[in-house]
């Protein structure tokens, strides 16, 4: 059994952006990440992007736009992991795909987190000390009984399945929105 992990502070972030994806990205200590030349294939975004900005407006509890979040993400983490996995050496391990997933999402502002996963149980956890970005700016909106974080449930979901083919339902079971101490997500294998 190996089991993955991914851990991350400030400083391993940016020597992220220094080495694995120096082609691709310039960091820029004030800003953040900044696409050079070639285009990164870290940033994939579905062109549903703008909706997804327009649903996470205070409505991210009513069940349709939460069905959006989580499908937008899904899209979104899917295309991402499947982009970069072309981009790297083929004879690299899937798991360094889906354990590329965290720095990149901390280089682009939605969080620290750190992905633990179980290549024999072929399970994962994930969590984010600080809450989700997203549950940061819902808590602070107002009170929420429910996790507000459906976009990461899908990224997390279509990232897993483009980098290690699986078909996992990502739930979160805590969120800082709600009055937990973290955000944190589980998975659970799908048939087929
Ligand atoms: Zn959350």
């Amino acid at each position: 059994m190996t089991v993955h992990r991914v851990s991350l502070t400030v400083e391993s972030v940016e020597a992220y952006f220094d080495t694995v994806l120096a082609e691709g990205f310039r960091w820029e200590p004030d800003q953040g990440p900044a696409s050079g030349e070639p285009r990164s294939p870290a940033v994939v975004w579905s062109p549903l992007v703008l909706e997804l900005m327009e649903v996470l407006e205070d409505v991210t509890l009513h069940p349709p736009a939460r069905d959006l979040c989580r499908e937008i993400g899904y899209h979104a983490g899917l295309e991402s992991a499947a982009a970069l996995d072309r981009a790297r050496d083929p004879n690299l391990p899937k798991a360094e795909t889906l354990l590329a997933m965290p720095p990149i999402l901390a280089g682009t502002g939605f969080g620290t987190s750190e992905l633990v996963y179980d290549d024999q149980r072929e399970r994962l956890v994930w969590v984010f000390d600080l809450g989700t970005v997203i549950a940061m700016a819902s808590r602070e909106n107002r009170p929420h009984s429910e996790p507000t974080c459906a976009f990461f449930e899908g990224l997390c979901a279509g990232w897993a399945k483009g980098s290690l083919g699986l078909n996992l339902r990502i739930s979160e079971t805590d969120c800082i929105a709600r009055g937990d101490r973290i955000c944190r997500f589980q998975s659970w294998l799908l048939p087929g």
